[in-house]
């Protein structure tokens, strides 16, 4: 019962070896993929963390350069077209400014001076200069002064962008502010004209003041306005120079406003046509940019992911299968080593024991017709001996030699000989009892010893028998049926014998007084007639 339980938690400890190496190889495959998961994370903050910081650090650029205009017109009151383009060309706004499609100047102009500033703008060598669009407002704040770096300025002198209610807007908060201010997004003027496609962008304004008005408050702010300095600003080249035309395994959305709806989308690195997938690592900054909040969105396209962590997670999941399988494999063969070490111990046993049983009988039996040898037939005969003096009973033994066997051997060949002792094995056996033993101790001489007789009859009775039934004929196989006889000699002891030499020596000289009375006959032991073959 012991044993019992003990084969049962062996058997356990394989596959519980299994559960648990496989549970530990689903945990840490488990940890890795929530370690890469965060590491995608972690990374996809960093790149939006950057990226709001370098277009911050942009758009303040571009406030400075602003700045710089504002400080000219501030200085002079009055710049002339010439001037401006020398002072625009001394920046130098080379690929750190690229997104600037033009700056210029917007004269903040009263309706009560309509009319005197086209008569000076026209004097100044602008003979078609006109505000536009046309109508009469109380306000209007034309281009004077324009530097576009693709395009013909002169079309845009006159364009009066305060009548337009988006940039009006920001020109207004500009002008209260004091601050640079930019614009929602919005189509540029310029670019329409000059047929560059519609790309969104957005336009920057920075207000200037009249030199010797104090403008430390929106009211003192509001009467001190002389213009604007402004500056058109593409956002898809903002972004080229900062990213290259695709921002690599990251995808960029920069919506104009909290709210990221399609219409407000400013920038997607992807390209308008393709469809937005920013499903993984997904993160979103707001970003203060001049007046107005941009809500920065960077996703990781689907087939960009981090091939690294991902194919680690792999790695450790196939290992810690393979190495789970070894564990068990290893335990399974540790746990039943004991019990198959000892079924194969009962197997080799059984086999030493077959082939002991094996060659014993080979020692102890004649391997023609697997009747006891002589060997094993003394070993019986003794026994027999023994009990028969215990007994003060009777037994007999006989010696049969079959008559004229060499020839058959020499006419018909050695195997038709072989066949005929086996079939005569067969038939001495038939004709005595299960407690006699029948045995061959060489050639064509058989032995027959009956333990226990009551006389010398019994085993007259018995050798008549077999006489007779070796004068059957043999029907052997392929041969003509061949008949042959026997002579046999019976010694009975006590009479003929007490011990086994005797006996034996005996039974052997009545068989020879049996061929010599002619063969084909029983001859009990009789010491006369030995006298007599003997005297002759
Ligand atoms: P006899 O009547 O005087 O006995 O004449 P026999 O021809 O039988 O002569 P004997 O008994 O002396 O010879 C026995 C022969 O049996 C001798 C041998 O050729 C043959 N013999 C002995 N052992 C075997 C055997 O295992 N197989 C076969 N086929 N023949 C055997
Ligand atoms: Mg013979």
């Amino acid at each position: 019962m012991k044993t019992l339980k003990w084969t049962l938690r062996y058997q356990l400890l394989a596959p519980l070896t299994l559960l648990v190496s496989l549970s530990v190889t689903y945990l840490l495959w488990q940890h890795e993929q929530r370690n890469a998961l965060l590491d995608q994370q972690e990374r996809a903050d960093f790149n939006l963390r950057e990226a709001s910081s370098s277009i911050e650090q942009r758009i303040a650029a571009y406030e400075q350069v602003l700045r710089g205009v504002q400080g000219l017109f501030a200085a002079s009151g009055k710049v002339k077209r010439g001037e401006f383009k020398t002072y625009v060309d001394s920046l130098q706004l080379g690929a750190d400014f690229a997104g600037i499609e033009g700056i210029g100047f917007l004269q903040w102009v009263p309706h009560a001076e309509k009319a005197q500033h086209i008569a000076a703008q026209q004097e100044q060598g602008l003979a078609q200069y006109q505000i536009r669009p046309e109508g009469e407002r109380e306000f209007y704040a034309p281009v004077i002064q324009l530097e576009l770096f693709a395009g013909r300025n002169r079309l845009m002198f006159g364009l009066d962008p305060y009548a337009e209610p988006l940039r009006r807007a920001a020109m207004e908060q500009a002008r209260d502010s004091g601050d640079a201010t930019i614009t929602s997004k919005l189509e540029l003027l310029l670019e329409a004209d000059a047929q560059a496609g519609s790309q969104p962008g957005f336009v920057m304004f920075l207000p200037v003041y009249a030199k010797g008005l104090s403008h430390d408050n929106p009211v003192a702010r509001r009467a001190a306005l002389s213009g604007w300095v402004v500056a058109s600003l593409r956002i898809n080249k903002l972004m080229a120079s900062l990213y290259g035309e695709r921002a690599g395994s990251a995808q960029i959305k920069i919506y104009d406003g909290v709210r990221m709806a399609e219409q407000s989308l400013l920038y997607d690195s992807t390209g308008a046509s393709e469809v937005a997938t920013t499903q993984r690592g997904e993160a979103v900054e707001y970003l203060e940019v001049a007046g107005r909040t941009w809500a920065l969105e960077l996703g990781s396209l689907p087939d960009m992911d981090t091939p690294l962590s991902k194919d680690n997670s792999r790695l450790i999941g196939l290992a810690g299968i393979a190495l789970s399988l070894l564990l068990t494999l290893l335990t399974w063969m540790l746990a039943t080593g004991r019990s198959r070490a000892l079924a194969l111990a009962r197997e080799m046993t059984q086999e030493l024991r077959e082939s002991e049983t094996r060659l014993r009988h080979q020692a102890e039996h004649d391997a023609l017709t697997e009747l006891p040898n002589r060997a094993l037939f003394s070993d019986h005969l003794t026994h027999a001996l023994a009990q028969a003096r215990r007994n003060k009973s009777r037994l007999a033994l006989m010696f049969i030699d079959l008559d004229k066997f060499k020839p058959i051997n020499d006419t018909l060949g050695h195997h038709v000989g072989d066949a005929l002792l086996q079939v005569v094995a067969r038939r001495l056996q038939g004709c005595v009892r299960e407690s006699d033993i029948v045995g061959r101790l060489g050639g064509d001489e058989f032995v027959v010893l009956l333990p226990a007789i009551e006389s010398e009859h019994d085993a007259l009775r018995v050798a008549e028998k077999i006489r007779e039934s070796l004068n059957q004929p043999f029907e052997l196989e392929g041969e003509l049926p061949l008949s042959i006889s026997s002579s046999t000699g019976i010694a009975v002891y006590p009479e003929h014998g007490s011990d086994e030499v005797q006996l034996s020596k005996n039974a052997d000289t009545a068989m020879y007084q049996a061929k010599d009375r002619g063969r084909n006959r029983v001859q009990l032991y009789c010491p006369k007639v030995i006298e007599r073959h003997t005297a002759q």
